[in-house]
């Protein structure tokens, strides 16, 4: 008796895709305009690793954040224990400090990749997906917020979608602006304690600020009426947000004041924003960051401040879709008839692509009507055609698909290039 194999799972694992078509050139084009335009601004590229030790995300991304309670892909190798990188910063902070960095302050790196996070997949939110990233490490100042958002803003310009995004800004002040609000927080939220979510009952001991990123629908009724960063921060507090607001209005980048984000991930401070469009329903956040001056010297290298953000290709490229022209080079189509005009054929098509910077194809074969039929599904705008007779001639007929005209040229990759430019 012979046993069936088991038929192998084919679809995708929940909350992957795959990329394909035009949706794959729309990804592309997201990635080479932020790289494009980041480099302008002195942004080089850096790669690090998929994967990272754990605690390069558990002791830095915080406690009681969501991607470090429940989203993250951990694994143990021997004795190591591995997470897939849900976010860039601490890896690439990782790599600065593992790589001596600091002599050469100040560092402006740009990454992409994938990102991964085990939430619930709905549209628009995926459990492997890509992020384009920035990151500005060196500078106190303000300036560095104020450039790296007008970064940010230009990218989204590039890609025909900053009008229909809203720049949310906030700024979560220094350390003893959210020491004070903490207190305040504890004291409201501690009046509603039985309301809240469960995971808010454990963010209110360890850390309350996390209760206003939350989701629940029931927790941000409460959190509506809780009191304002705002009005806990200090003077120098105050000062860095009211320089930020100078710059950005000196440029002209419009904002949206939201005393109501707080970002959710522990090691922000000062500066933080979010550019959201209503076009994409629920998961509207499309590119969002903030200072983190703590993160680095909590890892263990020295006290260095920075400014960085992200953005969601997937939910980029969905916004850009109706904006970016797709359109795709025509090709030309070699059709060789019969054995030696193919083995003649081989070095000219060679010759084309190298030379040209012109798509092309070659459709080989006996029957010239068929070939031709093959050929147009990839919308070709001339046909090279050569058969015995041709050959013979050391000539080629191109037809032009266009207008159906066609002539006849000598078999030199430079006159085939002239007669169909
Ligand atoms: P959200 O509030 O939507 O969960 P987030 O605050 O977790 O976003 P960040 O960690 O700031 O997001 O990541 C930066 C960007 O990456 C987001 O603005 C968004 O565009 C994108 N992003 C985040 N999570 C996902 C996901 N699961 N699938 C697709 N894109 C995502
Ligand atoms: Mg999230």
């Amino acid at each position: 008796m012979s046993t069936k194999p088991q038929a192998m799972k084919l679809q995708p694992v929940r909350g992957t895709q795959d990329i394909i078509g035009d949706d794959y050139a729309l990804f592309e084009r997201v990635v080479t305009i932020a790289r494009d335009i980041s480099s302008r601004y002195g942004f080089k590229g850096i790669i690090t690793p998929n994967f990272e030790f754990t605690d390069v995300f558990k002791r830095t991304l915080g406690d009681t954040s969501d991607i470090v309670t429940k989203e993250m892909y951990t694994f143990n190798m021997g004795d190591d224990s591995i997470t897939l990188r849900p976010e860039f910063t601490a890896g690439i902070c990782r790599a600065f400090i593992s790589n001596g960095m600091h002599h050469q302050l100040p560092l402006k790196f740009f990454s992409s990749g994938p990102v991964f996070r085990h939430e619930r997949p709905q549209k628009g939110r995926y459990r492997q997906f890509h992020q384009i990233n920035l990151e500005s490490i060196g500078s106190a100042e303000p300036t560095a917020d104020i450039e790296l958002i007008a970064l940010a803003s230009d990218m989204l310009e590039a890609l025909g979608i900053r009008s229909r995004t809203t720049l949310e800004l906030n700024s979560l002040g220094d350390d003893e602006s959210r020491a004070n609000y903490r207190e305040a927080l504890v004291a409201y939220f501690s009046r509603y304690q039985q309301e809240l979510s469960d995971d808010s009952k454990m963010r209110l001991t360890k850390n309350p600020l996390r209760i206003l990123d939350s989701k629940d629908e029931n927790d941000k009724k409460i959190v509506a009426g809780a009191p304002i960063l705002g009005d806990f921060y200090t003077e120098n507090a105050k000062q860095f947000f009211n320089m930020v607001q100078q710059g950005l209005s000196a440029i002209g980048i419009a904002f949206h004041l939201n005393p109501k984000l707080v970002r959710g991930l522990d090691y922000y401070c000062h500066t933080a924003f979010e550019f959201t469009t209503t076009e994409l329903g629920s998961q509207g956040t499309v590119l969002a960051g903030g200072r983190y001056d703590k993160l680095i010297s909590m890892m263990g290298g020295p006290e260095t401040p920075a400014v960085g953000c992200a953005g969601g290709v997937e939910r980029l490229y969905e916004l850009a879709r109706t904006h970016l022209n797709l359109q795709q080079p025509r090709p030309i189509v070699i059709i060789p008839m019969g054995e030696a005009a193919l083995s003649a054929s081989w070095t000219l098509v060679h010759e084309l692509r190298q030379k040209s910077g012109i798509v092309v194809e070659l459709y080989p074969g006996n029957n010239l009507g068929k070939q031709l039929k093959k050929a147009s599904k990839l919308n070709p705008s001339h046909a090279v055609i050569m058969g015995d007779q041709e050959l013979a001639a050391n000539q080629v007929v191109i037809k032009n698909l266009d207008q159906s005209q066609q002539s006849t040229v000598a078999f030199t990759a430079a006159d085939i290039l002239r007669a169909i430019q």
